[in-house]
């Protein structure tokens, strides 16, 4: 028998494996999982518990109040115009990422290294070639026109649709794209009619509340996916959107609609309500918003001084909440205690030190660059949106991180 070789996503695995060793009464800071610390505000979770009793199937493309809820939500946060048609509500973003990829039939998709764990796998499943592009440290792991224009002239081939998953801010590096950066890249795009895959699941945490839509600068081309994950603090809760462009070929649109309607019918119907008011974009909304910036602002700073502290290469965050950490400069003293790769490394880490992070290769980097992700999300993020708001001040929760990172430089020095 012969069976398709999908490994577990890296990052469920290695949560899986610091919940086994906090399980045996180890101390271990948990900077592994990507998850966001806050819940959903509450008139949101108050939605959800009223629309418990609804049980009916929506259409695949979800309720058509809620589409048009997002799509005024979106064009008011992003400033370009977004019509209900364009909106389509998955149970996550991605199942849409995924079938984005499926839609296609030839393709060759371009992956930046690093970039979210799922998009290779996805694609290989999706029967497309994955062709990465490497970025470094110096480069702020962006990836150039230059690097994006020689990608394509090495391994496009006709016949194929060309396909860029890009991913600002960004997992695994809490790096953006500026205007400037997009428009250079959206130039090479157009050039090469290459479709776009913007996964902006992050934009709302944008730390200055000024993420750029890639689809506001190329909107001809640009599949911006987003939902309720990350910004709404409700990943399980399972809500993604897909923003397609005003004048996608209806056979796109019409894939993306029969391949939702094979796999998984349509998002939660009691989530989809609760969505219709988590986007509405009124006082409580905003507030939310600025609360969890200022917080992911303040502790990404602490969390970075930290790192930089311990001796690390590591760029100050934009959004999101995660560090791509650089241990290069350590390479001897890893070497003289056996360390030679990324996964070497953060098991060690992990089974000495009790400090969880996610390899590099995980995310694409060549498993000897010693990458390593570091997730600052291991605090009440209820409690710290309570103190916050009350005295302006989120370091209380950033202790235990702080210890994580004390025990990290206690291991490295
Ligand atoms: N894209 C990125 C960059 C992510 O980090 C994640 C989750 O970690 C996802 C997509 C998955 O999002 P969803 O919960 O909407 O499926």
């Amino acid at each position: 028998m012969t069976f398709v070789s999908v490994p577990k996503s890296g990052t469920l695995a290695l949560n899986e494996k610091s919940q086994s060793l906090a399980a045996s009464g180890r101390p271990i800071y948990r900077f592994g999982f990507g998850e966001s610390p806050f819940p959903p505000p509450r008139h949101v979770q108050k939605a959800l518990r009223k629309a418990a009793l609804r049980k009916d199937y929506t259409a695949v493309a979800g309720l058509p109040e809620l589409r048009a809820r997002i799509a005024d939500f979106h064009t008011e946060v992003d400033g370009y115009p977004i019509d209900a048609e364009q909106v389509l509500v998955a149970p996550g973003s991605k199942p849409l990422l995924f079938n984005c990829m499926q839609a296609f039939e030839r393709a060759e998709v371009y992956v930046p290294a690093p970039a979210y764990v799922s998009y290779a796998p996805m694609a290989k499943l999706a029967r497309h070639q994955a062709i990465r592009i490497q970025t470094s440290y110096d480069a702020r792991w962006r990836i150039t026109p230059e690097a994006l224009e020689e990608a394509i002239a090495r391994h496009s081939k006709p016949g194929r649709e060309k396909l860029l998953a890009l991913n600002y801010p960004g997992n695994p590096d809490g790096l953006t794209y500026s205007r400037a950066e997009l428009l250079a890249l959206a130039e090479v795009l157009r050039r090469h009619h290459v479709w776009a895959l913007s996964d902006e699941i992050y934009a709302l945490l944008h730390h200055q509340g000024r993420h750029v839509s890639l689809a506001s600068i190329y909107p001809e081309r640009t599949l911006v996916s987003t939902g309720l994950s990350k910004w709404c603090g409700a990943g399980g809760w399972r809500l993604g959107a897909l923003i397609m462009p005003a004048d996608a070929p209806v056979e796109l649109h019409d894939a993306l609609i029969g391949l939702g309607s094979e796999l998984y019918s349509c998002a939660p119907t009691p989530v989809q309500a609760a969505a219709l008011a988590a986007y509405e974009l009124d006082k409580r909304t905003h507030r939310f918003l600025r609360a969890q910036r200022q917080i992911l602002s303040a502790t990404g700073c602490v969390v970075h001084s930290a790192v930089l502290a311990a001796g690390l290469r590591v760029h100050a965050p934009q959004g999101a909440f995660y560090l791509l950490c650089d241990f290069s400069c350590f390479a001897d003293l890893l070497l003289s205690r056996g360390i030679q790769r990324d996964i070497e490394l953060c098991d060690s880490l992990l089974t000495e030190a009790g400090v969880a992070l996610l390899p590099g290769s995980k995310f694409g980097l060549p498993a000897r660059a010693l990458t390593a992700r570091l997730a600052y999300v291991d605090f009440d993020g209820a409690a710290a949106l309570t103190t916050q708001r009350a005295q302006e001040d989120i370091l209380p929760h950033a202790k235990k991180m702080l210890a994580g990172i004390a025990a990290l430089d206690n291991w490295l020095n």
